[in-house]
């Protein structure tokens, strides 16, 4: 039997449901859906899993809802500046891209670096000048612009506030949305057994200049290796780094001998909640087994396989 399946999140965080319109929630719901059919379709014509996860991350980078793509956060200089990263479970080749401006769909540039750069990742005006020359779309600043991310940062940008600044103390004063996380990424197991794993960010508001999150580093916030698993992160970034979330929980796996479902609770409930370090993940390994794992109050989150399994949510159950 076919095991194909494919899981994405939009972000963790203190996501609750007095914080949402029904209005809101449905969209968001909407939109998770709809990510979810368009990387499905691909793996149930036989697609692999890595155009599955792109076109399923396209899909959310597109909607101003999430914060990737158009709709991506600001940062302290008032800026969009996106990260991404896709990697092939199968190849172990993977592609990735750090703070780059104006190219509308930076996972589709990570896939690019991998297959066409001869490097890794790109950063800043170089990988946006390799984006034109492969000849993917750049869109003007207005583009990614939305007020709901624009008032975000004018509510924090004279501050040392940054969007995932958790501390409880932090938080004082903040504004609600100021309390999640809205990443995008996928990962996904296609009819021929491969892994892929992709995630896109505009990071966190009011960041500095430069920062880099976990997001676009193999092996902390993506990861993909089809002996083990694929992984996408969404949460602080700087704590997922120093805990090489994505590659620590393929380690426990192939060196362990954990089940997908304890490798990823180990790591995201017991780890990650020691060092202080809120968020979630979405994780598949080659049988289809999936797990959707946070630590946050909620994860927009979705899964669609071959065994009839179809969800959306965003609420901790
Ligand atoms: N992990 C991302 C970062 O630190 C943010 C997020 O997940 O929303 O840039």
């Amino acid at each position: 039997m076919s095991t194909f399946t494919l899981a994405i999140h939009g972000g963790a965080g203190t996501i609750l449901k007095s914080m949402l319109t029904p209005e809101l929630e449905a969209k968001y719901l909407q939109g998770l859906q709809e990510a979810l059919d368009a990387g499905y379709q691909i793996l149930e014509q036989e697609g692999t899993a890595l155009n599955a996860v792109e076109a399923a991350i396209v899909c959310l980078e597109n909607n101003e809802l999430f914060n990737a793509g158009r709709g991506s956060v600001f940062t302290k200089k008032g800026i969009n500046e996106m990260d991404a990263a896709i990697m092939d479970g199968n190849t172990l080749d993977g592609g990735a891209v750090a703070g780059v401006r104006n190219v509308k769909n930076p996972i589709t540039l990570s896939k690019e670096i991998m297959l066409h750069s001869g490097h890794v990742m790109l950063s800043g005006n170089g990988a946006k000048e390799f984006a034109l020359n492969r000849g993917l779309e750049l869109a003007p600043d207005e583009y990614f612009f939305t007020n709901y991310r624009y008032d975000q940062w004018i509510e924090i940008r004279d501050s040392d506030f940054y969007q995932l600044d958790h501390k409880e103390d932090n938080l004082k004063g903040m504004p609600h949305e100021e309390k999640k996380f809205g990443t995008v990424g996928a990962v996904a197991v296609d009819c021929n057994g491969h892994i892929a794993a992709g995630t896109s960010t505009g990071g966190m508001t009011n960041k500095r200049y430069g920062r880099i999150g976990d997001s676009p580093i193999l092996g902390a916030g993506t990861y993909a290796n089809d002996a083990t698993c694929g992984i996408s992160c969404t949460g602080h970034g700087e704590y997922f780094m120093r805990a090489v979330v994505a590659y620590d929980i393929s380690c426990l796996m192939e060196y362990k001998g954990l089940s997908l479902h304890d490798a990823c609770h180990h790591v995201v409930k017991e780890k990650l909640v020691k060092m202080g370090g809120e968020g979630g993940l979405i994780a598949v390994d080659k049988f289809g087994n999936y797990d959707l794992c946070y630590n946050s109050q909620g994860m927009y989150r979705g899964v669609k396989s071959a065994k009839g399994i179809n969800q959306v949510a965003i609420y901790k159950d």
